[in-house]
């Protein structure tokens, strides 16, 4: 650490008064020479100065960053038990499931309730109640008690359709049969096929029609955004199904937790392997499951592990290809029911104009022509709405992009 140089010493003017004024002058100049050079010396001390300042203000922020690292350090989560007369409660801690009895204080006390997430520190006290926003479970499942997707919503895959009652609906139905006919229902269904075709459809409507709950995780949250706890959400997914059964969990993108092994060894690979494992173990150990079916879908067939096909697990593959021209119609016809279309609107016609269209794809070009028809000050639907809607799509394949509507 350098140390600050010591302040130049202050000139001193000695005018003799017998001096005569060229003497006067030249004592007056050296002075003035004396006086420039201890400028410039606490010019230079003064700069130093300011660099030394702008070196400690470092050190001071970088201090300050690390005491509130140290001073926040990580808690742990637990659930509220039971709470006792007075200021003290059970709780139960995650992960290892440990009960511990602990004081509260009063404000806290009068705050919590049974089943409430709390965080805890290392001296298991209650730091904080957690609002269910920070419940993981809570967000990474979808819970529709009653879907609204009926069979008839859903065009242009009537072999799936049949074959996924079959799977699902029939067991959740009439279990009987199968002991009758001595064979196991399937455990899993996968459908697989390209985006936007309707494999959530399928699942929300079997769901609706068995008055069964629909529970839905999406793989690639569990490995993005609930990093670490993808096994224990996987496990809290069948619990949940099995405490809302008749239930069918519904997993969309599976190939996110169960893709082929790769080589890498990474942490992150070692996440999706245990979320995966964890996936495989409740579906063997399935048999007990009741009213519960489990439904996956994924665009990437080709990437996903075949331990998850095993008898047992997704043993039922529906293929859901994209729409064909009869399908399309149909679709078109679907999601034009609530529309006032004119009488001149030719749906064969535009079923052969989007050839290569998902069915979330056509639901876009009936919602795009009915904005063109409001932009033109019409409320009924025309032909060239669906014209300009099929250029506006064609442009946006064109570019990649969003085409601004107006
Ligand atoms: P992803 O693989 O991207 O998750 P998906 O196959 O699950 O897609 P859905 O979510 O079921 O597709 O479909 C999205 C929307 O597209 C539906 O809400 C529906 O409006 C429309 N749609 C897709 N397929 C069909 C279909 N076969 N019949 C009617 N509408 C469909």
């Amino acid at each position: 650490m350098s140390r600050s140089s010591s302040l130049p010493e202050r000139p001193k003017l000695d005018i003799d008064p017998d001096m005569s004024p060229s003497e006067r002058l030249a004592a007056l100049r050296d002075h003035f020479e004396d006086i420039v050079g201890v400028h410039d010396e606490l010019a230079d001390q003064l700069e130093s100065a300011r660099a030394r300042q702008d070196d400690l203000r470092e050190d001071v922020d970088h201090l300050q960053r690390e005491n509130e690292a140290l001073k926040t350090s990580s808690l742990y989560i637990a659930t509220v038990e039971e709470l006792n007369e007075g200021e003290e409660v059970v709780l139960k801690q995650h992960g290892n499931n440990q009960e511990v009895l602990t004081d509260v204080s009063p404000r806290l006390a009068e705050e919590l309730e049974a089943g409430d997430r709390v965080a805890i520190n290392d001296s298991f006290a209650v730091q904080r109640v957690l609002d269910d926003e920070t419940d993981a479970r809570a967000q990474a499942m979808e819970v529709t008690n009653q879907p609204t997707v009926e069979y008839d919503d859903i065009g242009g895959i009537d072999q799936q359709l049949t074959e996924v009652r079959e799977a699902v609906e029939d067991p959740l139905t009439d279990p009987d049969q199968f002991d009758e006919v001595g064979i196991e229902p399937p455990t899993g269904v996968l459908l697989h096929g390209p985006p936007g075709t309707g494999k959530t459809m399928l699942a929300k409507a079997v769901a609706n029609q068995t008055d069964a709950t629909f529970i839905k995780m999406a793989g690639s949250e569990l490995v993005q955004k609930f990093i670490g706890e993808g096994a224990r959400l996987v496990r809290d997914l069948f619990e949940l199904a099995s405490e809302r059964e008749p239930a069918i969990i519904f997993i969309d993108e599976i190939d996110a937790i169960a893709s082929k092994r790769t080589e890498s060894k990474t942490s992150g690979d070692a996440e999706v392997q245990r979320t995966m494992m964890q996936l495989l173990s409740e579906m063997d150990g399935f048999e007990a499951r009741g009213d519960i079916s489990i439904i996956a879908a994924t665009n990437r067939f080709d990437m996903l592990d075949r331990a998850i096909l095993r008898p047992g697990r997704f043993d039922r593959l529906i293929e859901v290809p994209e729409p064909d021209a009869e399908g399309r119609t149909r679709i078109l016809d679907i999601h034009t029911r609530g529309m006032n279309l004119a009488d001149s609107v030719d749906f064969e016609e535009l079923a052969d104009r989007t050839e290569g269209f998902s069915g979330a794809e056509i639901e876009s070009l009936c919602t795009e022509a009915g904005m063109f028809a409001i932009r033109d000050g019409r409320t009924e639907v025309h032909t060239v709405d669906f014209e300009d809607a099929l250029d506006k799509i064609d442009r946006e394949d064109a570019t990649g992009t969003p085409v601004a509507f107006y």
